[in-house]
């Protein structure tokens, strides 16, 4: 009896699957599973639009009616505790097993955790689902001093909101910059001057030597060099680790995040992990990337739809990535790691431009602030591989529409 594709996670890339698999002519059963008990919805919007709004809800990514219609067996609020290769079926920590033909792990990552004393003080949140955005929502009402630990995307966003809420906000970063590598140098002091026009205070290259609290609720947040930064609420988004412990305990090789070959399948032919938790070969980078991002999973979604249906090739999707920083968008295409020379359109006063990172002629990755057409026209320059002089780039995106054929 055909037993079919089992998905672990039903995040963007999990349910992105089961929808392609239909598309691509699969007939056989797809069971979705998920720990969370509800429809899976977007997760961009709990640290944009969920957090501003109170009236907002979760935006759902397909009505249930959706899967009902496309035949995809929805098991939401359940947890898978195990992996049996031989058997070819996951095990429910609530007891009873699913088997599989093939398996497909989308289990996202979770959130650091800070180990500082004062990390079990009431007043602490970070953002990964649906109830932690609720939970962090409903605190900041009361919350007038609010510590932001961790300079990166999801930080930031909630920051800006907090800071436009009329809260007072503190981003503490212990790198000598806010988002880190994430974006080129001069975005990132972008946003920090803009950040701190909305009046956060910005503290970079700090460290952090303990939180402090009150009758078990934190108060403060006291920096290495013994100042004291008031907190009545502390977001922390200090990054996020794989869930690859199933994926480990069943014996697949790991290394931050499930290490998959090129078709996206794991050191066991029979099971593909896709989204945050895979790290794959890039082919563009030339090197193993785990990336988190929306696009990342659906697109690994489609690839792996096909190749279970017969359809091998490499995963070679061009990445991009958005993120809502209070009144800036910024939109990234490709990936900069080997880049050693770098362009900026846009006058130097410009709040909207771009950088293009360049590995000698050699166009890598595209930053864009505020310019949503020159990034879409930056992801299909670097899918085409067609690198633009720096007499291009001044010409502007017009002439850069020619170059990919309009
Ligand atoms: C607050 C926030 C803001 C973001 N903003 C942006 C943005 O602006 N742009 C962008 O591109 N990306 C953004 N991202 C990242 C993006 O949401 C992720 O990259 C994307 O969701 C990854 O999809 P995924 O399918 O790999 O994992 P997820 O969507 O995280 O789904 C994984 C699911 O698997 C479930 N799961 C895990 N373990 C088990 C288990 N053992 N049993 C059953 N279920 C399990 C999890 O609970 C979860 O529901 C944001 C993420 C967050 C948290």
């Amino acid at each position: 009896m055909q037993r079919g594709v089992v998905i672990i996670g039903a995040g963007h890339g999990g349910s992105q699957i089961g929808f392609s698999l239909r598309q691509e002519g699969y007939d056989g059963p797809i069971h979705l599973v998920s720990d969370e008990p509800d429809l899976p919805y977007h997760k961009p919007p709990l640290s944009k639009a969920y957090l501003k709004d109170v009236s907002q809800d979760v935006q759902i990514l397909r009505a249930e009616k959706a899967y009902v219609d496309a035949r995809i067996e929805l098991a939401l609020g359940r947890k898978v505790e195990a992996i049996d290769r031989q058997a070819q079926a996951i095990r429910f920590a609530e007891g009873g097993k699913l088997r599989y033909d093939r398996l497909v792990i989308a289990t996202g990552a979770t959130n650091r955790k800070l180990t500082l004393t004062g990390h079990d003080l009431e007043g602490l949140h970070s953002i990964r689902t649906r109830a932690d955005a609720a939970h962090l929502r409903a605190a900041m009402n009361t919350a007038n001093d609010i510590a932001v630990i961790g300079g990166g995307f999801i930080g930031l966003e909630a920051a800006a909101t907090f800071a436009l809420l009329g809260k007072s906000v503190t981003v503490i970063e212990l790198a000598p910059s806010i988002l880190g590598r994430a974006v080129s140098p001069v975005v990132a002091a972008h946003v920090d001057a803009e950040y701190r026009k909305l009046g956060i205070r910005v503290l970079t290259a700090t460290g952090i030597d303990r939180l402090e609290g009150e009758a078990g609720k934190v108060r403060a947040v006291l920096l290495a060099d013994g100042t004291a930064v008031p907190a009545d609420l502390v977001l922390v988004g200090i990054g996020a680790t794989a869930n690859d412990a199933l994926a480990r305990d069943a014996g697949l090789t790991c290394d931050n995040g499930i290490v998959v070959d090129a078709t996206l399948a794991s050191t066991d032919p029979t099971i593909f992990a896709i989204g945050d938790v895979a790290n794959f070969p890039h082919a563009q980078a030339g090197r193993r990337v785990r990336l988190e991002s929306v696009q990342n999973a659906s697109d690994q979604a489609k690839h792996v739809a096909k190749t279970i249906m017969g359809k091998i090739e490499d995963y070679r999707e061009t990445p991009w990535f958005w993120s809502d920083q209070g009144p800036m968008k910024l939109q990234m295409a490709g990936l900069s790691f080997e880049a050693d020379r770098h362009v900026r359109t846009g006058a130097p006063d410009d709040p909207a431009f771009s950088v293009y990172h360049y590995a000698g002629d050699r166009l890598l990755a595209v930053d864009s602030v505020n310019r949503p057409g020159e990034h879409m026209v930056a992801r299909r320059l670097i899918a085409a591989g067609i690198s633009p002089s720096a007499a291009d780039l001044a010409e502007g995106p017009e002439r850069l529409k020619n170059l990919i054929g309009r």
